[in-house]
């Protein structure tokens, strides 16, 4: 091992990244490697001597960094962003340095606390119900795992996680709709329900579950002999940013006595917007209820907020207390570790305070309304430009769209066509957007929610979308 002046290359370190988060607009914003580029360059053994700092740190820049994609680049506008804040890494080098695991209150009450503190800020910010319990997970999936798995629990008795599926009231049908994130048909067979049983309900023409075919669906399950035990409704699906009515799914879940999950995973962060409240109306027939800081709360990945209204049932599910973690205090304070799949925990509140407070409510509020009102102009533009259509309501700050030139109505044809201008758009490193398919159409998605990104990286990119449909298009 050698030598390693820590404060030296601490200070060094803070450089690099302050240079990095003010430079990252001089990067590709998806990263031009080819597959086997990185690893072609890494040895097959790892060293049997330590090496020294500037030798690994030179082969950081030399290896890594191209084959990075810049996430944090304004220009980002592909999948939903993971967007983070200078003021998050900030508590990030923190919880690095402390390295603490915080699995149970005593392994660092701080860290338990804070949790329910901002927990709570969080349940008002977005104006959830009163007595809705929070706890932080690693992801949005983890999030709906939980969900699943405490529906099951409760609907077998807690008996199913101890004793097997084997017998129980079964078999068991859950629900979602064709929009769903694929996220809800893993938990699904993580669960141990089958994959087979998750009904797909129809949307309607924009994309939002109908909870009429919810209904009928659930009816017909029942007569069928199945039991249904779960529905998953998406505020802000992934290809579109469609929003199930929650309200009418709810009556349909309360009706049929079903467990009720919502998975606002991206969108939940615009719910600090009063006048987009309109997305939960209905919240009081939902159990649990969760959204990502880490995607649009400017707040580093991982961070999942995770809601749910009886903290009893989720306790039930996941509780296992063997004698090297007992404490002596388990009955006068939460221990996070029975609230989730893992035990270990990062110390993952530290970062939400410092976003919190850095911003301020109202100032995350300004960015959030933004984002979404750069997308509304980005929009109106698109909507009158000739050759471009727009395949989906825009409710929040994700455009879908395709090229269409004048005379080309052939579906496979213009699904080509969108492919290869995705590629293109992207190979120039400019900016960088993702697909989906809607309708069987190619569909081009722009999200709009960097931190840093401006009217200039619309403005920039919308020029170039425009120059590169036409060459693509032959105009
Ligand atoms: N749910 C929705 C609606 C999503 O869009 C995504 C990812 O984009 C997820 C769930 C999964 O999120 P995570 O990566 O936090 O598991």
């Amino acid at each position: 091992m050698k030598n390693l002046d820590f404060r030296k290359r601490a200070h060094e370190m803070a450089d690099w990244i302050a240079d990095y988060l003010d430079g990252v607009e001089s990067y590709p914003v998806m990263s031009l490697a080819k597959p086997g580029d990185v690893l072609d360059q890494l040895p097959v053994d790892p060293p049997e001597e330590g090496e020294g700092f500037d030798e690994i740190f030179k082969n950081f820049n030399d290896i890594i960094i191209p084959g990075m994609t810049h996430w944090q680049h304004p220009s980002f506008f592909a999948y939903f962003p993971a967007n983070s804040s200078r003021i998050s890494v900030l508590a990030e080098m923190l919880t690095a340095a402390l390295g603490a695991q915080c699995m149970i209150w005593q392994t660092s009450p701080a860290a338990t606390e804070l949790e329910e503190c901002v927990m709570e800020w969080l349940r008002k910010m977005l104006g959830l119900p009163e007595g809705f319990s929070g706890v932080i997970q690693d992801t949005a999936s983890t999030s709906t795992l939980c969900s699943i798995l405490t529906a099951r629990e409760l609907f077998t008795g807690f008996s199913s996680g101890s004793s097997g599926m084997i017998g129980k009231n079964g078999p068991f049908t859950t629900y979602c709709s064709a929009e769903a994130h694929s996220s809800v048909e893993k938990s699904v067979k993580i669960a141990g329900l089958s994959s087979g049983l998750l009904r797909k309900i129809p949307v309607d023409e924009n994309f939002a579950m109908l909870p009429d075919r919810l209904d009928e669906a659930v009816e017909k399950d029942k007569r069928s002999g199945y039991s249904p035990l779960c529905t998953v409704a998406t505020i802000g699906t992934t290809s579109s940013t469609a929003v199930d009515p929650i309200g009418k799914v709810g009556e349909v879940c309360s009706k049929h006595k079903v467990w009720f999950h919502v998975d606002a995973a991206f969108a939940g962060s615009a719910l600090i917007l009063p006048e987009k409240r309109w997305m939960i109306q209905g919240i009081e027939h939902v159990d649990t209820f969760v959204f990502n800081p880490h995607k649009w709360m400017f707040t580093n990945f991982d961070c999942s907020a995770y809601f749910v209204k009886d903290p009893s049932l989720l306790i039930r599910t996941f509780e296992i207390l063997p004698e090297y973690l007992k404490t002596g205090v388990e009955s006068r304070v939460k221990n996070f570790r029975d609230w989730g799949v893992p035990l270990g925990r990062r110390f993952r509140a530290l970062k939400l305070w410092f976003v919190i407070r850095h911003y301020g409510v109202e100032g995350l509020r300004c960015k959030i309304k933004k984002h979404i009102s750069m997308a509304g102009e980005l929009l109106k533009k698109m909507q009158k430009e000739d050759g471009f259509e727009v395949l989906a309501p825009v409710p929040l700050n994700a455009i879908c769209f395709r090229y269409r030139p004048r005379g080309m109505e052939n579906g496979d044809e213009l699904n080509r066509l969108n492919s290869t201008l995705l590629e293109k758009l992207n190979e120039s490193g400019e900016l960088y957007m993702t697909h989906t398919k809607l309708d069987g159409k190619y569909t081009i998605r722009m999200v709009i929610g960097q931190t840093e990104v401006k009217e200039r990286h619309v403005e920039k990119a919308w020029e170039r979308i425009k120059r590169t449909a036409r060459e693509v298009g032959g105009e």
